[in-house]
């Protein structure tokens, strides 16, 4: 049989992310983006092997766009297209893995469009748009919360009158399933150990951020909650603030929920502490020219992180290693060397030069002799999810 192809896709609000995953092939014969979607500027940017494209659709649509992006990949697949992977934000507790789609699967979506209100309908026009265009290829939707789906309840419960979570499904979910169970593989595979008898602490550090705990195979705690905002200082958001916030901007500046919704979720996080920029790379440079509130941004994003890790020790009943990811944690040596500084009661200890190595996609361990495993592994979540739909046409 010669190896199969999965367009996964990844549809929000107003764009669209894609890749053609090659199960044989460690990179992708086809990626793009479809950005500004409804607007006089939609544009959709790919890259087929080195030719990088653009194409200008004024005006057009989800399903426009996908009318365009599908014969693409049907191209770049030789016409041997086995099915469309979905990445999909939020299946609350109605999912706890990957499913072939049919109408109870979009209906659970639906549901579930409550707690992500600007995901899930966007997801469900992708969806749409996909199945009408090729109805007979085989789709499954990947969600970013099932992984935390083996949560207990005592890390999933908030400590709310019990019918918010009974009525109103009020509980923590957790986020970044997807890019945490595949580093949590990748690691067990690259410390030689069965995945399914090994214990990892993960942190997922992209725009978004969070940490996890992984027990064999399975989250046993996570730093996100109901939505993605709780947890960790990220790019924009705030992560974990005192709840009174709210009624305290209420009361001293007048503020609506939408303003302080807005501010946490937008205006928070290192844009807001470094008053200078969201991106992590931008403050490494800052903080090198001793920027005050780049400095102040990177020490915050260090301890909160350290702070989040050794609570999420807590979970596991010992300790295979830690692993870096995402975008900052794949390239940042110095959030990890400084992140790992405030968990010496653990053990900690990088190698420099080692740590100083792995960045631009380079997976590696980092740690000094003698230290537990620090793991640098480069997350994949568009490979996991094509692996996800592949299991599923096997099943
Ligand atoms: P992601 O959402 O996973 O693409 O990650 C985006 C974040 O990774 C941004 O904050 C980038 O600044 C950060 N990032 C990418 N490369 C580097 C780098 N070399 N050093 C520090 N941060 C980086």
């Amino acid at each position: 049989m010669s190896a199969r192809n999965i367009l996964v896709i990844n549809c929000g609000s107003s764009s669209i992310k894609f890749a053609l995953v090659n199960e044989a092939q460690t990179t992708f014969p086809l990626q793009g983006l479809a950005e500004r979607l409804g607007s006089p500027e939609a544009v959709i940017h790919w890259q087929f092997g080195d030719v990088k494209e653009t194409l200008s659709l004024p005006g057009a649509d989800h399903q426009v766009a996908l009318g365009e992006i599908l014969p693409l990949a049907q191209e770049a697949a030789g016409g041997r297209l086995s099915g469309i992977g979905h990445r999909v934000v939020h299946g609350g507790e109605h999912f706890t893995d990957a499913r072939l789609i049919d109408e109870s699967v979009i209906e659970g979506i639906r549901t579930s469009a409550q707690l992500a209100p600007l995901h899930n309908p966007a997801h469900l026009i992708g969806i749409a748009a996909t199945m009408s265009l090729f109805p007979d290829l085989p789709q499954v939707s990947v969600f970013d919360t099932a992984f935390h789906q083996t949560m207990p309840p005592h890390a999933y419960r908030y400590a709310v009158p019990e019918f918010l979570y009974k009525e109103h499904g009020v509980r923590r979910y957790g986020f970044h399933g997807t890019s945490h169970r595949y580093v949590s593989k990748r690691a067990a595979e690259m410390a030689g150990l069965p995945v399914e008898d090994s214990a990892w602490l993960s942190a997922h550090l992209g725009n978004g951020c969070s940490t996890c705990a992984i027990v064999n195979g399975e989250s046993r705690d996570t730093s996100m909650g109901l939505t993605p905002l709780e947890g960790l200082v990220m790019g924009t958001r705030s992560g974990d603030v005192d709840p009174n916030l709210h009624s305290y901007l209420e009361r001293t500046l007048g503020w609506t929920i939408e303003q302080v919704d807005r501010m946490l979720n937008n205006d928070s996080g290192l844009k807001g502490l470094s008053g200078l920029s969201n991106d992590m790379r931008t403050l490494s440079e800052a903080c090198l020219s001793g920027h005050p509130g780049a400095v102040l941004a990177f020490e915050v994003f260090c301890y909160r992180l350290a702070k989040s890790l050794a609570g999420m020790a807590c979970a596991l009943p010992r300790l295979n290693g830690l692993i870096f990811t995402g975008g900052i944690g794949e390239n940042s040596a110095a959030v990890r060397e400084r992140t790992v500084e405030h968990l010496k009661l653990f053990g900690f200890q990088l190698d420099a030069e080692a740590n100083a190595r792995c960045t631009r996609g380079l997976a590696g361990e980092i740690q000094a002799a003698g230290s537990p495993r620090v793991i640098v592994v480069p997350t994949n979540e568009e490979r996991q999810i094509a692996l996800d739909t592949l299991a599923l046409l096997d099943a």
